[in-house]
Order: C-alpha cells, then structure tokens, then sequence
C-alpha cells in the first residue's frame, strides 16, 4: 500500500506553528494583516476568498476582504492596490486569480509591493527565488508540496523529478525549489509540447503533476516506488454529488496510487497547504516588515 500524504494534517501543523509565531508577534503589539481583493463573482475564486479571510481569522491576524464588482477599471483596482500598499496594518496582499478580463492581471502584481506580494508572484520575487535568495517570498502552492515532500522524509536531493506544467504559479517555482541548492533533485520540466510525456514521467522518482486536467496521468506515466503530487484541481460533472460535480485531480488516483510509494489524494493533499503557506507567507512578510524577524 502506498503512503498517501495527508495534505489536510500537515497543513494543520503548519498552520498551528503559524499560530504560535502569530501570538508571539500579538504579544509585541504586532499584528499580522492580510487583504485579499476580489474582482467579479466567480464562485471559485468566492469559495477561495472565504477560505483565506476565515483562515485569517483563526489564527489571530487581521483579515480585510475587498470585494468589487466585475467591470471594475484597472485605474481602479490600481488605486485600492496603491491604498493597500501604504497601509501599515497590512503586511500582504493577494488579488484573487481569475480577474475578469478587462483587467491586466501582469500588471497589477507588478504595482503590488514586492514585501508584501504573499504570493510570490512579482518579478522581484521571481527573480529572488531563481538566485536562490532566502529573502524571496515563494507562491504558496509549490512551498505547499516541497512541505509535503519535507514533512513525509521523502529525500529529493539526487532524486529524478519531473514537474508536468510551465505555470508562473506552480510548474516553474516548483522546478527551481526542487532544483535548488539544498534540495538538489535533477528536475526536467514538462508541457504539452512534450514528446512522449509517459516516457519522460517514467524516469522520475517525484512526480509533481500541474497540468489542469482530470485524472491525465494514469498508471502508464508512473513508475513503480514513484512518489506522486498532484496539485490539479479539476472539477468533474458528477450527478450523485449534491453539488452536481466533484474535483478530481491531474493524476489517475486509483490506477496510480497502487504503483507509488506515496501520492498525494485530491482533494485533501495540495489543496490545503497552500492555503497555509499563504499563512505562513504573511506572517514572514510582517515580521520582516515591522523589524520583528
Ligand atoms: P496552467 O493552465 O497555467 O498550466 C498548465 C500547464 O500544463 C501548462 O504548462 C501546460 O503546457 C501543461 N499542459 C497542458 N496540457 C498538457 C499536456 N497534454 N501534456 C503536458 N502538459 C500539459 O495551470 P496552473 O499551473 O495554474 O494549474 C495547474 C493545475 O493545478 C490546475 O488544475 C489548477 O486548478 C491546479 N492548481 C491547484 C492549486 C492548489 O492549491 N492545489 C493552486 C494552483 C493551481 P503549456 O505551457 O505548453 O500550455
């Protein structure tokens, strides 16, 4: 039997160290401040936004939800991004990802300021991450699996990783966290221009898979003892559902998982860690900015 790699546990001890950091900082009149901005009503990205501003409030820091309507101007959204920037009591900011489409998303992470981009998304961050700088500030959901990989003793270092997906937000963070120094896989980076993606994937130890289709790596991309991630997060019609679908992840979890070592389950695995990662990133942002890390 394979391990599976209980996302929702781990998670809950990130987010309970999180906790403790945050009392310590309420203890010197710090609080941690983060403002997720929504653009528009899409009912994921709402579902998302719900989460991140309970999550807030659970562990003691301050929440600010912003929430506009859907033919908001860039100007617009520029300006609460400026308003956010210079507000004291907040150390990170994230604006909800899809914003509709008048909205040019490149550019408002750019005018997010750089110590306060949780997500990790601004150029400064990229950069940071990809010179291996400790201060970078890491998208959440990458962090989230080389947490999974770390708090499960899976060793990347000479390991074969093959990362499926090129993504801003997860393929290529995850190449360069898993390639760096100190984790030290060998890591090959795969797209849909891939050539014969199954013989590729075959080789690895760790796959990590971001591809955003339902169940697309099955048992013939996996070799046995590989360890699985899988980050997608796909929803599937499903009429016995109340909901009238169900999220299903990249990978074949019934076909696959019997071949691993460990794989991650969707939902349950990835999902929640990054969310505490955002935590964990805000926390780090706060106490950098107020002097207190
Ligand atoms: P993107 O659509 O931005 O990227 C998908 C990547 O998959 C692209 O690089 C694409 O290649 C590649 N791809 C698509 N089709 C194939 C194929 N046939 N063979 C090989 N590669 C392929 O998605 P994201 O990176 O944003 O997200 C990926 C998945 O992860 C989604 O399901 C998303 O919902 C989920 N997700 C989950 C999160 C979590 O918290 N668990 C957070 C963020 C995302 P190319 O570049 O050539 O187009």
């Amino acid at each position: 039997m394979p391990l599976i790699i209980d996302g929702k546990e781990t998670a809950a001890r990130c987010l309970a160290e999180t906790a403790q950091r945050i009392a310590g900082l309420r203890a010197r009149g710090i609080t941690p401040g983060l403002a997720v901005v929504l653009v528009g009503e899409n009912p994921a990205s709402q579902a998302y936004v719900r989460s991140k501003d309970r999550t807030c409030r659970e562990l003691g820091m301050h929440s600010r939800k912003i929430e506009l309507p859907a033919d908001t101007a860039q100007d617009r959204l520029l300006d609460v991004v400026a308003e956010l920037n210079a507000d004291p009591a907040i150390h990170g900011i994230l604006v909800q990802s899809p914003p509709p489409p008048q909205i040019d998303e490149s550019a408002i992470v750019k005018a997010i300021d750089p110590r306060k981009d949780v997500d990790g998304f601004h150029p400064l961050n990229v950069a940071a991450l990809a010179m291996e700088d400790p201060a970078a500030l890491v998208p959440c959901t990458p962090l989230g699996c080389m947490e999974l990989l770390r708090a499960h003793d899976i060793a990347t270092a000479g390991a074969r990783a093959v990362v499926v997906g090129r993504s801003l937000i997860v393929g290529k963070p995850m190449a360069l966290l898993l390639m760096a120094k100190g984790a030290d896989a060998t890591v090959t980076v795969a797209h849909s221009r891939t050539r014969d993606l199954a013989a590729v994937t075959r080789e690895a130890d760790i796959v990590i898979a971001a591809i955003g289709r339902p169940h697309f790596l099955g048992a013939g991309h996996i070799r046995e003892g590989a360890v699985v991630i899988d980050v997608g997060i796909n929803r599937v019609e499903d009429p016995a559902s109340p909901r009238g679908y169900r999220l299903v992840g990249d990978v074949d979890f019934d076909a696959v998982a019997p071949k691993c070592r460990a794989i991650t389950p969707v939902p349950g695995g990835v999902g929640p860690m990054t969310i505490a990662m955002l935590m964990a990133n805000t926390v780090r942002a706060c106490g950098r900015q107020t002097g207190a890390a």
